[in-house]
């Protein structure tokens, strides 16, 4: 799967939205056509999924925080 430059004048595929779409994301005919959306959604999506990852991500810098108090 991959996302690139929608080369054609198609309105974005997520409910309610009207822009133009600027990527288009590639599912190799696990779908029927290729998913395409516009900056805003594609910013909406990576902030979700930004969201998600967040609970990972500060972890580490927690885990350090006590191998550090430790250390003192
Ligand atoms: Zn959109």
């Amino acid at each position: 799967m991959e996302i690139s430059e929608c080369k054609h004048k198609v309105k974005c595929d997520f409910y309610g939205c009207s822009n133009l779409a600027k990527y288009s994301f590639s599912t190799k005919g696990i779908l029927k056509r290729d998913l395409c959306f516009c900056e805003e959604c594609l910013r909406g999506m990576y902030e979700a999924i930004a969201k998600m990852q967040v609970p990972k991500s500060i972890s580490s810098p927690f885990k350090l925080n006590k191998k550090l108090r430790r250390e003192k």
